[in-house]
């Protein structure tokens, strides 16, 4: 049921958006952002696409069945051939003709660490858009350190990438930040009439992501998003190796790793404006 894509057009020429939710199928919040959204949605101008990212995994509430849905986005020389097999590729193909055809992109997002806050990712053609958005910080970087997810693709094809961090997916306030930045999404595209105003803002830049040299990885203890480290602080084990900072930073999406190349946490830096 969630295969379709959904178009809504205005009665007004415009540009062309497009919203995904469910890339990881367990983040439910932009799943049920748009059951309350769509059955009233009436677009002004232009035309808007609404994508369920990865069906399979939603009706079984799993973050993916296969292989990570938003990591399918990168070149094609980077995939294995099991990888080029797999229920997400194929999708992530399919997806592709979509945001081939849309401007700018908003894929919904949650996270499985309780206390999350909400954040958006995207890099410095966001501006005009996020500024609208329901949350006071705005990560960039992620295109560098994570490459091969729905924002990064469109940003490699000179179109606009956003990706919305909701929270802890959990947490019933993640439906509302979905729910409210969808809107914001549309009125900064000119789809319906914007009457926001701007969101006061922080800034991070990412710089690094670590992936396990080892099957064991633990970390030294549990990391909110975005805590503060100081420079040389310890971050975990690898196998027998210290992992440390070497500047003070903020971490983010920090786990144990129990495969070698497990992305284990990211590293990032504030900064006076988006970069
Ligand atoms: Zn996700």
């Amino acid at each position: 049921m969630f295969e379709k894509i959904i178009q809504l057009n205005g009665r007004e020429k415009g540009t062309i958006s497009i919203v995904l939710v469910g890339v990881h199928g367990d983040e439910k919040c932009g799943v049920e952002a748009l059951e309350k959204i769509l059955p009233n949605l009436e677009i002004e101008r232009g035309t808007v696409l609404f994508g369920y990212g990865n069906p399979r995994a939603i009706e079984t509430n799993k973050r993916y069945t296969e292989v990570n849905l938003n990591r399918m986005f990168n070149r094609n020389e980077q995939f294995t051939t099991s990888e080029k097999e797999s229920y997400e590729y194929g999708r992530a193909q399919f997806l592709k003709n979509y945001l081939n055809e849309a401007e700018a992109l908003l894929d919904i997002h949650a996270s499985s660490i309780p206390n999350s806050k909400a954040f958006a990712i995207c890099e410095a053609n966001a501006k005009e858009i996020v500024k609208f958005f329901p949350i006071n910080l705005v990560v960039s970087g992620f295109d560098k350190v994570e490459p091969g997810g729905t924002d990064y693709y469109m940003n490699s094809i000179g179109k606009v990438g956003i990706c919305l961090e909701c929270g802890y997916m959990k947490d019933p306030q993640s439906i509302k930040i979905a729910e409210e930045s969808v809107f914001a999404f549309l009125k900064a595209r000119g789809h319906i009439k914007n009457n926001l105003i701007p969101q006061k803002q922080a800034y991070v830049r990412m710089f690094k992501k670590y992936f396990a040299k080892t099957d064991k990885f633990t970390l030294s203890k549990l990391f909110e998003n975005f805590e503060v480290l100081k420079e040389n602080q310890l971050i975990g084990i690898d196998g027998q190796e210290e992992v440390k900072t070497s500047k003070q930073s903020l971490i983010l999406f920090a786990h144990k790793g129990t495969k070698v190349g497990d992305e284990v946490f990211l590293l990032g830096e504030e900064k006076e404006s988006l970069v």
